[in-house]
């Protein structure tokens, strides 16, 4: 084991055991083990490491790999140092910001909870550039009990691993209803919908596949980064026009009637003004909300620009 930087007289308590689950990030697992203390993430984090809570502080859980954090989380947990890198990412500027990763799949919680695990987010969902779930064709939808220093909160019977108990949370059972219309392909029902929801899907995966927007740097090869200074430089730019209630503003002519307003919204722009150096800072500083985040990546995907068919060539997808 490595040596930690820490005082040798001092006794530090050790974090019930948990298992990291799948794809599950970081900041899931503190969460987690916040949770069944009743206290939140930074709480946790100062009880087990008073030492390192201002560098928490200025850092991101989620792509922590470098730093001691890892090493002491490793200790009080019991998981080893190796299996928590695996769960970070290491491209912060690829991820949402730290307080806006709250999409999740109702789906994925409803399934985790039915075979007694506790839902965890995955560190997927923390993409920029993923706005469903591709293990079951559903939106992501938003968390919304999430406290300010980011600790997304579970009710407590899912902490406990009782199953799921619909009724804890009245918006799961809506996200639920609707992720399940969306998975078994009944929704959207309006043609002009369907399209666009496909589109949403198939751009996104594209990306997916070409390395686009990972959270990691082993997944990306050069020309990885090539299509997403491309993808980039565009989203910034039509980032630009979401409004701070959620929506994507659009020039009328590129505006649908998306059936599900959750999922998708648009509305009519005035006068654009280009940034003059697009950063990812600039993308995710806009977009806040889920439904904008889609409707700009529907606006991506009907963009007629060169990248846009390069990017399916590289994903080995075919065409739409
Ligand atoms: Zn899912």
């Amino acid at each position: 084991m490595r040596e930690l930087y820490l005082p040798k007289d001092m006794q530090w308590p050790k974090l019930a055991p948990q298992i990291l689950m799948p794809g599950e990030s970081i900041s899931s697992l503190v969460d987690r083990q916040a949770l069944l203390w009743g206290i939140n993430r930074s709480q946790l984090i100062r009880e087990i490491s008073p030492g390192i809570i201002g560098q928490v502080a200025l850092g991101d859980l989620d792509v922590s790999g470098r730093w001691m954090f890892l090493d002491i989380y490793a200790e009080k947990t019991g998981v080893s140092r190796g299996a928590l890198e695996m769960h970070c990412g290491d491209r912060r500027e690829a991820l949402l910001k730290p307080k806006d990763r709250d999409a999740y799949c109702p789906i994925c919680f409803f399934e985790d909870a039915t075979s007694a695990h506790t839902p965890y987010f995955r560190l997927d969902w923390a993409r920029i550039f993923l706005t469903y779930c591709q293990v079951h064709q559903c939106p992501l939808f938003k968390w919304s009990h999430v406290l300010p220093d980011g600790t997304r909160k579970l009710p407590h019977e899912w902490l406990m691993g009782e199953g799921i108990k619909i009724s804890a949370v009245a918006q799961f059972a809506q996200d639920l209803k609707l992720a399940r219309a969306y998975a078994y392909d009944v929704r959207p029902k309006r043609p002009i919908s369907r399209e666009a929801w496909a589109c949403v899907k198939y751009f996104e995966s594209s990306l997916f596949n070409a390395g686009v927007g990972a959270a990691k740097y082993n997944a990306m090869n050069w020309r990885s980064y090539s299509i997403e200074d491309a993808v980039m430089n565009l989203a910034v730019e039509l980032a630009k026009d979401a409004t701070k209630n959620g929506r994507l503003r659009v020039d009328e002519s590129d505006a649908i009637t998306f059936e599900d307003q959750r999922v998708m919204s648009f509305t009519f722009k005035k006068g654009p003004v280009r940034p003059a150096r697009p950063t990812w800072f600039s993308l995710t500083g806009k977009v806040r909300s889920i439904a904008c985040r889609r409707a700009l990546m529907y606006r991506l995907s009907q963009s007629k620009i060169e990248w846009r068919e390069y990017v399916y060539k590289q994903s080995s997808l075919g065409s739409v």
